[in-house]
């Protein structure tokens, strides 16, 4: 259905609202967590994991004074990976009323529950929206272009309809500077899709994570030229608890490219995390996270079971076409 007011884009049938609210209203509601019960979850270390990934991807792909786009910005948690990167510029975008004003508490410093820090060195810019609805190029019309894009562990949410899927990918092109980067990670749909037909049945999972099917999943669906709204229910112990979409990741590429964005590298999480723990400096940060241990194996060690949760995850990065980078 086009949008009677022209290019503004699709209008959103009851049941895409619906489970975007959903999704919206469950990470709203998700309290901070003080220092100690953070440390005594049960996924804590593939927390931490999660955050050296993000980590890293800023690391290498972002600039000093470089202008910050973090779609699905949630509660801030990049907030400090930005700064460090000694970025110039940010805006983040949640549909989370709960999570922005989390975030917009963290930014400012006030009341910050992990720790007490000086002022983030960067202005910033914090919103709530649905970045895969809204067309962003419209409301960030004097705050682009940007250097970099971020979204992290967020993006499969766009992928309940095609209209929201191409609304994300239009909006991240249409705000990156040609030559830009955009960073992510995402559920891995193959190996969510490899672990189902194991599994046989309509459920996978172990002790810390569960992902149920509502029907079968045929090979022709996920293989289709549209496979959107491939829906699941998702459960991460002390995490998530929500409606996410399956995104084949060969269709990702290729509707990215069809809004200029080429794809420089995809990785699934262990894959990154074999190959970035061949360079010291990352070895290091990871130490500094506590995630893996420093190869004592204490208990800073991720559980088998939480290696197997971040075995769904990938990381990719893709560039805007056009001009090479600023020197
Ligand atoms: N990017 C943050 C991070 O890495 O810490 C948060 C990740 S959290 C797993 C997923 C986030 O996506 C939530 O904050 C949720 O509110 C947000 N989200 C889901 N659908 C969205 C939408 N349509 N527009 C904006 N944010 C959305």
């Amino acid at each position: 259905k086009r949008n009677p007011e022209g290019d503004a884009g699709y209008l959103e049938d009851d049941s895409t609202k619906f489970f975007a609210r959903k999704v919206a209203d469950h990470y709203s509601a998700r309290t901070n967590q003080t220092l100690e019960e953070r440390e005594a979850s049960p996924i804590i270390h593939l927390k931490k994991l999660n955050n050296w990934i993000k980590s890293v991807l800023v690391q290498l792909y972002a600039r000093r004074g470089d202008a910050v786009l973090d779609l699905a910005c949630g509660k801030g948690g990049d907030l400090i990976k930005w700064d460090k990167a000694k970025v110039g510029y940010y805006v983040g975008i949640d549909i989370a009323e709960g999570s922005i004003e989390d975030c917009r508490t963290r930014y400012n410093g006030d009341a910050d529950h992990h720790q007490r820090r000086k002022k983030f060195s960067f202005p910033a810019r914090l919103i709530c929206g649905d970045c895969y609805e809204v067309r962003l190029d419209k409301v960030l019309a004097d705050d682009a272009p940007f250097d970099i894009c971020s979204c992290q562990f967020a993006m499969h949410y766009s992928w309940s309809t095609e209209a929201r899927a191409r609304r994300a990918l239009a909006n991240v092109s249409a705000l990156l500077r040609p030559g830009g980067t955009f960073i992510g990670t995402m559920p891995d749909a193959n190996v969510i899709i490899k672990k189902l037909r194991e599994a046989e049945g309509l459920v996978i999972g172990n002790s810390v994570y569960w992902i149920r099917f509502d029907e079968e999943l045929s090979d022709k669906k996920f293989k289709s030229s549209k496979p959107f709204g491939i829906k699941y229910k998702f459960h991460l112990e002390d995490a998530v608890d929500c409606p996410e979409w399956i995104v084949p990741f060969h269709v990702f590429k290729s509707l990215a490219e069809e809004y200029d964005l080429e794809l420089v590298f995809v990785k699934n999480s262990h894959e990154f995390v074999h190959e970035y723990m061949k360079k010291p400096e990352y070895v290091e940060l990871m130490r500094r996270l506590g995630a893996l241990g420093d190869g004592n194996q204490d208990q800073s060690t991720l559980s088998p079971e939480e290696w197997e949760v971040a075995y769904l995850y990938l990381a990719f990065v893709l560039k805007k076409r056009g001009q090479p980078d600023r020197t």
